[in-house]
């Protein structure tokens, strides 16, 4: 490891002046110091963001649940309130890799990291979750722009997302066995307003699947989501899957969760 300065501020306000002028927030640290000790990223400056209590915790707000973006994926898989009301959001955070991913992994982290493989993103995008920052708020379906790209501008930091409660939900990740980030990962969501579908693990980054919500908000069922044709043109071919295999597990995966959220 090389020579950074590390600071630990315990107001929301003092991690966006550090970040402001500079300095890289650290969260879980699960994938940033992992590309310090690589040398991908190499900053002079850390603002630790855990030491932020304000930053943490699950709360209900309305038709919503608000989870605080330094809230670690083990605290919003054993949340009892979110497991009753959206079971589908804690049951992503509880397969979110290992056990020492989940105990130091965080929505924040995780969500302005934006792998495309990672499971956040598919939630975030499906339930049309708004992301709370130092600055604004902004709308999911904004907020993704492609392989570890988002709409934050730097030194902005995200403090919370609101996640909207959905009639019925399920997350289906069909695990890359290796790393335990989605192979491929779809999430549905049925509000009053329609049902919305967004894919992680099979392309660049997240997506919603045009196709696959009309099906569905038309009618709700496995069939209706078979009958829809999966384009493989724009998916990824690696050495875990070809893109036709990709678009096959969309079709399998939406199915599978279509019946999951119909209990
Ligand atoms: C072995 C392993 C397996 C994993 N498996 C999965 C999986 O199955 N599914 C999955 O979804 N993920 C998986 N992950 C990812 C993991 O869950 C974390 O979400 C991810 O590593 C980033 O979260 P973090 O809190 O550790 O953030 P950090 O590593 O601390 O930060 C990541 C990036 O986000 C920035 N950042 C952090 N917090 C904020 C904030 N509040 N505002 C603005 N920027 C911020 C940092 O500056 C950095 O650029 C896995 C990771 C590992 C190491």
């Amino acid at each position: 490891m090389y020579a950074f300065t590390l600071e630990r501020p315990t107001t929301t306000a003092a991690a966006a002046k550090l970040a402001a002028d500079g300095a890289k927030p650290l969260a879980g640290g699960q994938t940033l110091l992992a590309s310090m000790k690589q040398r991908l990223s190499s900053p002079d400056q850390l603002a630790d963001l855990s030491g932020i209590k304000e930053l943490s915790g699950i709360r209900r707000e309305g038709n919503a649940f608000v989870i605080g973006a330094m809230t670690r994926h083990a605290d919003v898989a054993d949340n009892v309130e979110l497991k009753a009301a959206l079971p589908a959001l804690a049951e992503l955070a509880a397969h979110i890799g290992d056990r020492q991913v989940r105990a130091m992994g965080t929505l924040g982290g995780s969500v302005a990291n934006n792998d495309p493989a990672a499971c956040y993103p598919s939630a975030v995008l499906a339930l049309g979750a708004t992301i709370h920052t130092t600055a604004r708020k902004i709308a999911a379906d904004d907020f993704f722009l492609g392989m570890f790209a988002t709409a934050l501008n730097d030194g902005e930091l995200i403090t919370a997302i609101s996640f909207p409660i959905p009639k019925r939900a399920a997350y289906m990740k069909f695990k890359q066995p290796a790393s335990r980030f989605a192979l491929v990962g779809v999430f549905i969501a049925q509000f009053d307003a329609g049902v919305r579908v967004a894919v992680t693990g099979a392309a660049n980054g997240v997506f919603r699947h045009a196709g696959l919500e009309a099906a569905l908000s038309k009618s709700f069922t496995p069939q209706a989501a078979a009958a829809v044709r999966i384009d493989a043109t724009e998916l990824n071919s690696d050495i875990h899957a070809t893109a036709a295999y990709r678009a096959n597990l969309i079709s399998v995966q939406t199915q599978r969760g279509v019946a999951r959220a119909l209990g």
